[in-house]
């Protein structure tokens, strides 16, 4: 159940059906406009739609002048105890204005920064995190958590609604993710605003990135949430764009880039496909369109596991497969495999996104799987078989081929990254 309200943040919808906003925070002083406009860049390049700036002094909103008129997404400035902070903010040109109306000074306060929101017509984030809830509910807060954010989520709601004021999101955060999780599925019940997800202090980029995948993810499947932002402790903050937007691709309720999928190599594997899925995850990172590239240990099964895959390959401990959709284009020696799948890549890009078939070379690759693989596989042919009745028209929308695999320097992963002892092959 996405929000029934909308808001707009800049020109980025949140929220009333619109797409799963991302959105970071800049880790720099924002008053080093430099350093925080450089890392706005390479936030935006990563795909966030709206980035939020710390503002805890004078100069820091002084700086979001210049940050506002030069970045090239919405920015939203985060404000704590100093309402006269958030004016300046909106005067400066800022998007959006995340409160916490616990801390900002009461309700005379947020009044004044409403009054401000009107005046300039913009969106407000008010936000609720567990480390910081009003005193009166801090009793609640240790027999019932859940309710003691969502009550204080509710509040917050409500001081809005009596100031006749309803362009705003809402967020609710703590660091315990079945809490984000409980909290939210109740809020969104009983609020018709967008909701901020976002599992707070989520940890590291290993640690914090599986927290909120679950917690994020747990809700975004149940369509609850508007906008994300992932927290971790890094400050990369590209990362967390990333994080982002792979919950949103696994999900499939946004498409953004390559898909790369990997088997996870068993006793079957024979070549050093860790150093090829490494290689191959660089060069993707060239190509915006979103499709789905495989790369798989053998063809047991896994070519039909992956058979919707818009490329692939499949090695052996010599020679590999190159394939599409499930059917063999060509085989190549397990060498050539990453240059040769992304010239076929290159090719179904220059061709319009058409597949270009050589039919001697597909039945070549075709035969040679049939003689190498295990007889009761899901080969391509009976895959093609089974695909054929079921054959989708592809869209023919103008293709960019932007690769650079030619300038792109060769992976090299060590023993510590990813140890070859005690399996099937050596490594160069
Ligand atoms: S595709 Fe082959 S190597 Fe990879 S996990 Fe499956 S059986 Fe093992």
């Amino acid at each position: 159940m996405a929000s029934k309200n909308q808001i707009h943040v800049g020109n980025v919808p949140i929220g009333g059906g619109a797409p799963v906003a991302v959105q970071t925070m800049t880790k720099t002083e924002t008053a080093d406009v430099a350093a925080t406009l450089a890392q706005i860049k390479r936030v935006a390049e990563a795909g966030a739609d709206l980035v939020r700036c710390a503002v805890p002094r004078e100069k820091d909103a002084e700086a979001l002048r210049t940050i506002v008129r030069e970045s090239p997404i919405p920015i939203v400035a985060d404000i704590h105890f100093n309402h006269t902070l958030a004016l300046k903010a909106f005067d400066a040109g800022a998007h959006c204005i995340r409160i916490n109306p616990g801390n900002i000074g009461g309700p005379d306060k947020v009044a004044e920064v409403v009054a401000k929101a009107k005046e300039v017509g913009r969106p407000m984030r008010i936000g609720v995190n567990s480390g910081s809830l009003p005193a009166h509910l801090r009793e609640l807060e240790y027999s019932n958590p859940v309710e003691a954010l969502v009550t204080a989520a509710v509040e917050f709601v409500e001081l809005m609604e009596r100031l006749d004021f309803t362009n705003f999101k809402v967020s609710m955060k703590s660091t315990s993710v079945p809490n984000t999780i409980a909290s939210n599925r109740l809020l969104a019940e009983r609020i018709p605003y967008p909701l901020h997800l976002g599992v707070t202090e989520a940890g590291t980029k290993w640690s914090g990135s599986l927290k909120s995948a679950v917690g994020l993810g747990t809700l975004l499947a149940d369509g609850i949430g508007d906008t994300i932002r992932i927290s971790l402790s890094t400050f990369h903050a590209e990362e967390e764009v990333k994080v982002a937007w792979e919950i949103l691709k696994a999900l499939r309720l946004r498409r953004r880039g390559p898909e790369l999928i990997a088997c996870p190599t068993c006793g079957r594997l024979q070549f050093d496909m860790d150093t090829v899925v490494a290689e191959v995850e660089k060069r993707l990172e060239a190509y915006e369109d979103p499709i789905q590239v495989s790369v798989l240990g053998c063809a047991v099964n896994g070519i039909g596991e992956a058979r919707h895959a818009d490329f692939g390959i499949t090695g052996a401990k010599d020679m590999g497969m190159i394939y599409a959709k499930g059917e063999p284009l060509k085989k190549v020696p397990t060498a050539q495999l990453v240059d040769e799948l992304f010239k076929e890549i290159d090719r179904y890009y220059a061709a319009g996104k058409t597949l270009v078939r050589d039919d001697a070379s597909a039945a070549e690759a075709a035969q040679w799987l049939a003689e190498n693989e295990d007889a009761t596989a899901m080969t391509p042919e009976r895959l093609a078989a089974m695909e054929a009745a079921a054959a989708e028209a592809e869209a023919s929308v103008e293709a960019e081929a932007s690769a650079e695999s030619e300038a792109a320097s060769a992976t090299r992963l060590d023993e510590a990254v990813s140890p070859v002892a005690g399996r099937r092959f050596t490594r160069a």
